[in-house]
C-alpha cells in the first residue's frame, strides 16, 4: 500500500449506512445519519450479553461501556473466550445485546448496519471467484454501479498491494495476499466503520507486520472509525490510539491505555522506549485478573 491516494479511497466518499432506527426512520434518512460524516462513533452503554444454557444461562460480556470516537483506532485485547467477537457482532448489530445498548453515529441500533467493513480471521473469500471478483462482491450484494466498481478496485487493489493478483483465485494466493483481499473487501464501499476480528492472527510474523504497516497507513489516509480485536500486545499498541483491556469471562472492559507514540509507527515498536511502558500495563492487567502468571 502506497501512500498516494486513488480514488477508491478518498477520504469523503458516499455513505451506504442504512440501518433501521428503532423509531422506524427511512433506511434514506439513517443514510444521512449513519456515517454521513465520515467515520462515525461507536458507543457501548451498559452492555451485556447473555447466552441461554440447556441449564442454566451463561453470561459472555457483562456491564461494558465505552465510546470510540469519530476516525480513532481502538483495539479491543483480552484473552480467548472473553467475548471480544461477541462485541464486534454487537457492534455491527448483527446481535443485540441482552441489556444496555449500542449507538452508531449517535443512532442505537436494533439491527444490523451496512456502513460497516468486517474483516475475521479466516479470509472468508469465495473460492470460486478471483480476488477482484470477491471484493466486487460488495458492489453487487449492494446494487452498486460495477463499472465504477471495477475501477474502484483496482485502484484500491493497487494501494493495497495485489492488483497482480486480480484475476487469481484464492487458492493461488498466499495467505497474507487472501487477507489484504479481505481488506480490500471491508474497504472497498468506503464504510464509515471498520470491524477487525483478530484478522493478523492467523499469518507468519513478518507477513503480520508488514500488514500492521500497511494497515497503519490506509488508515492515516481514510480515518475510519476502527474497532480491532486482537490478542497481541503488539499489533494493539503498534496500531492503536486507545487499546481497552478485557477480563475473561464474563468479558469486561477493565482498562483504558491511551497509546501515545507517533505514527507511523516501525516494525520494530522496540524502538520507542514507551512501547514496553504501554506493553507492561497490559501484561500487568493480565497478570491482576490472573490471565498469565508470571
Ligand atoms: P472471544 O472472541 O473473546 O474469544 P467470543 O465472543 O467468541 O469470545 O465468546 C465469548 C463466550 O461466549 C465464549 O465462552 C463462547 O463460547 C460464548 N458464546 C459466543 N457466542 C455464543 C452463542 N451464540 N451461543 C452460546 N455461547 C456463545
Ligand atoms: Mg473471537
Amino acid at each position: 500500500m502506497s501512500g498516494a491516494a486513488g480514488p477508491a479511497m478518498s477520504a469523503a466518499g458516499p455513505s451506504q449506512g442504512a440501518n433501521r432506527s428503532p423509531s422506524g426512520g427511512s433506511a434514506a434518512a439513517n443514510a444521512a445519519s449513519v456515517g454521513a460524516v465520515l467515520g462515525a462513533s461507536i458507543e457501548g452503554r451498559g452492555i451485556t450479553k447473555r447466552f441461554p444454557g440447556r441449564h442454566k444461562t451463561f453470561t459472555a460480556i457483562e456491564d461494558v461501556t465505552f465510546t470510540i470516537n469519530a476516525g480513532e483506532f481502538v483495539s479491543l485485547i483480552g484473552p480467548s473466550g472473553c467475548g471480544k467477537s461477541t462485541l464486534m457482532l454487537i457492534a455491527a448489530g448483527l446481535t443485540l445485546p441482552t441489556e444496555g445498548e449500542i449507538i452508531v453515529g449517535g443512532r442505537r441500533l436494533e439491527a444490523p448496519i451496512t456502513d460497516v467493513g468486517i474483516v475475521f480471521q479466516d479470509h472468508l473469500l469465495l473460492d470460486f471467484r478471483t480476488a477482484i471478483d470477491n471484493i466486487l462482491l460488495q458492489h453487487q450484494v449492494r446494487g452498486l454501479p460495477l463499472d465504477k466498481g471495477r475501477e474502484d478496485t483496482l485502484a484500491l487493489m493497487q494501494k493495497i498491494g495485489i492488483a497482480h493478483a486480480s484475476d487469481r483465485y484464492p487458492r493461488q494466493l498466499s495467505g497474507g495476499m487472501r487477507q489484504r483481499v479481505s481488506i480490500a473487501r471491508a474497504l472497498i464501499h468506503q464504510p464509515s466503520l471498520l470491524l477487525m476480528d483478530e484478522p493478523l492472527g492467523a499469518l507468519d510474523a513478518i507477513t503480520r507486520t508488514q500488514i500492521r504497516h500497511d494497515l497503519e497507513l490506509l488508515w492515516l489516509e481514510t480515518r475510519k472509525t476502527v474497532l480491532f480485536i486482537t490478542h497481541s500486545v503488539e499489533e494493539a499498541v503498534g496500531l492503536s490510539d486507545r487499546v481497552l483491556v478485557m477480563s475473561p469471562n464474563p468479558g469486561r472492559i477493565v482498562e483504558e491505555i491511551v497509546i501515545d507514540l507517533p505514527r507511523p509507527r516501525p516494525a520494530h515498536l522496540g524502538e520507542y522506549p514507551t512501547f514496553n511502558a504501554y506493553a507492561e500495563r497490559i501484561h500487568d492487567a493480565f497478570r491482576r485478573l490472573g490471565v498469565i502468571k508470571y
